[in-house]
C-alpha cells in the first residue's frame, strides 16, 4: 500500500494473545505475530511466544521500555503509527482480547485517524478462561443464566465508579471481576452489603494458565481473608458464584513409600463426617502381602469411614455430593491405569498413548470442579525408585506430571517425609 506522498505504509494488528500460555493464542493471532516486523506488547501477553520471531523483529516491551519505564498510552501509540508510516506491519500483542480492559477500541481509532490501515484479531479472555481453568462454569443451568464481567479497579463506595454494585447483585449472574486484588476486600463487603449471602461460593484465579496458576476456593465472606493468607497477587481474576454449591477443598499430599503420607492424610480427615476412603486398586486374592498391607490400612480408618474401591475415582468424585473423600493413592491408580492402557508392556498397543492422557484429564478435571473435601494421597517418584526400562520411566515421568497438575489448584499440597509432615501451600 502507499499513501499519497507515494511513500508505502505499514499496517497495525491489535492481537489478543489471551491469558498467558504461549498455546491460548488463536491461530489468526500466531500467524499475525510471526509476519510481524515490529512486536509491541504488553506485560500480561504470552511473552513466552517471542522467542519464535525472527532476528530482524524489533521487539518493544511497553511496560518496560525505554530506561526500565512504563510507556504512555501516547507513547505506545506513536511508536505504532511511527512504524507503520514507514511500511511496517506492527503487531500490538496485548493479553487476552484487545477489546476487553485493554485500551483497543482508543488504539485503533488512533491509527484510523492517521490514516494507518488496522485489524483486530480476538483473544481468550482471562474474563472467561481464568474461571474455566480453575473448574468454574460461567453459567450453569440450574443456577446462574448468565454472567457479568466488571473492572474491579476502583473502590466500590468511590463515587466516581460507574458500576451499579446494587443492579449487579440483584442480577441473578455470576460475577467475574478484573483487576480486583486492590479492592477485593471492599468489593466483597460492598456486594455482601448489597445482598449476596457470605456464604456464596467464589474463587480467586492468579496466574491462569501459566505453569504457576493459583486456585483459592472459598465462601464470599472468606475471600479477602483466604486470598490474603495465600499470597495470591496480580494478574488474577475474581468469580462469584451466587446460587453455586459451596466449593470443595482439594488437598494434595505427597511422600514416598513408608513416609508417613496416608496416616498424615487421614489426620487431616479427622473431625470430617462422612468420608469415604477410595481404595484405586484392588486386592489381589493371589498376592497374600498386598491383601495384608490393605487389611493394615482398613483397620487403622475409622469405623464410620466408607470404603468404595474403585478404578474410577474421577466418578466419585462428581458423584459426591456431602462428606470428603480420601483418594489413596493416586499411584497406584496411575500404575494401574497404565497397566489397562497397555502402557507397560514393552510393544505399546495403539492408541495406548491417548487412552492414558484422557484418563489423566478426567481425574484432573472432577479433581478442579471437586464440590466436596478431596484428599489426594501420591508419591514423589525419582529415578532409580522405578526400573531403568521405558515404561518404568514413563510411569515415573507421568506420576510426577500428574503430581504438578494435581497441584496446580489444590488448596493445600502437604510433604511427607520420615514421618514429618510440611505444609508446601
Ligand atoms: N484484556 C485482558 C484484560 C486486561 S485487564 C483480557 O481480556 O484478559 C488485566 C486484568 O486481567 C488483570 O488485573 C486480571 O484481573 C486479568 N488477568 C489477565 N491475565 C490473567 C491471568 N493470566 N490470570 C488471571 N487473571 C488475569
Amino acid at each position: 500500500m502507499a499513501d499519497v506522498a507515494g511513500a508505502p505504509t505499514g499496517r497495525v494488528v491489535l492481537v489478543g494473545g489471551g491469558p498467558g500460555a504461549d498455546d491460548l493464542i488463536t491461530v489468526r493471532g500466531l500467524d499475525r505475530l510471526l509476519a510481524a516486523d515490529v512486536v509491541i506488547h504488553d506485560r500480561l501477553a504470552p511473552t513466552g511466544l517471542l522467542g519464535r520471531l525472527g532476528p530482524g523483529v524489533e521487539i518493544i516491551d511497553a511496560a518496560r521500555e525505554p530506561g526500565q519505564r512504563t510507556l504512555t498510552y501516547d507513547e505506545i501509540v506513536a511508536l505504532m503509527i511511527d512504524r507503520a508510516r514507514v511500511g511496517k506491519t506492527v503487531v500490538r500483542l496485548k493479553g487476552g482480547d484487545p477489546f476487553v480492559f485493554a485500551h483497543g477500541a482508543q488504539e485503533v481509532r488512533s491509527c484510523t485517524d492517521a490514516g494507518i490501515p488496522v485489524e483486530v484479531v480476538p483473544g481468550v479472555t482471562s474474563a472467561t478462561a481464568a474461571p474455566v481453568l480453575a473448574g468454574v462454569p460461567l453459567t450453569n443451568t440450574e443456577g446462574a443464566a448468565g454472567f457479568s464481567v466488571v473492572s474491579g479497579h476502583l473502590d466500590p463506595d468511590d463515587r466516581a465508579g460507574r458500576i451499579d454494585w446494587s443492579a449487579l447483585s440483584r442480577s441473578g449472574t455470576n460475577l467475574v471481576i478484573l483487576m480486583g486484588m486492590r479492592h477485593l476486600p471492599a468489593i466483597v463487603a460492598r456486594l455482601i452489603r448489597e445482598g449476596i449471602g457470605p456464604e456464596a461460593a467464589a474463587a480467586c484465579i492468579a496466574d491462569a494458565s501459566l505453569p504457576s496458576q493459583r486456585v483459592v476456593r472459598a465462601r464470599l465472606g472468606d475471600l479477602p481473608a483466604a486470598v490474603a493468607d495465600a499470597g495470591l497477587r496480580n494478574p488474577a481474576t475474581v468469580i462469584i458464584t451466587p446460587g453455586g454449591r459451596s466449593p470443595g477443598r482439594r488437598v494434595l499430599v505427597l511422600g514416598g513409600s513408608r513416609s508417613g503420607k496416608s496416616r498424615h492424610a487421614e489426620q487431616l480427615l479427622a473431625g470430617e463426617e462422612p468420608v469415604t476412603y477410595v481404595a484405586t486398586s484392588q486386592g489381589d486374592p493371589a498376592d497374600a502381602e498386598w491383601t495384608a498391607r490393605i487389611e493394615r490400612h482398613r483397620r487403622r480408618r475409622p469405623t464410620a469411614w466408607a470404603t468404595a474401591e474403585s478404578p474410577d475415582p474421577a466418578k466419585l468424585i462428581h458423584q459426591a455430593e456431602a462428606g470428603a473423600l480420601l483418594v489413596d493413592s493416586v499411584t497406584t491408580w496411575v500404575a494401574r491405569v497404565m497397566d489397562d492402557c497397555g502402557c507397560w508392556s514393552p510393544t505399546q498397543p495403539q492408541g495406548a498413548d491417548q487412552r492414558l492422557a484422557d484418563a489423566l484429564d478426567t481425574l484432573v478435571d472432577a479433581w478442579t470442579a471437586a464440590s466436596v473435601t478431596v484428599v489426594a494421597v501420591s508419591d514423589e517418584v525419582g529415578s532409580g525408585v522405578v526400573p531403568a526400562t521405558a515404561s518404568g520411566r514413563r510411569f515415573r515421568d507421568t506420576l510426577g506430571e500428574l503430581n504438578q497438575r494435581l497441584a496446580a489448584t489444590a488448596d493445600e499440597v502437604w510433604l511427607v517425609t520420615a514421618g514429618i509432615p510440611r505444609r508446601l501451600r
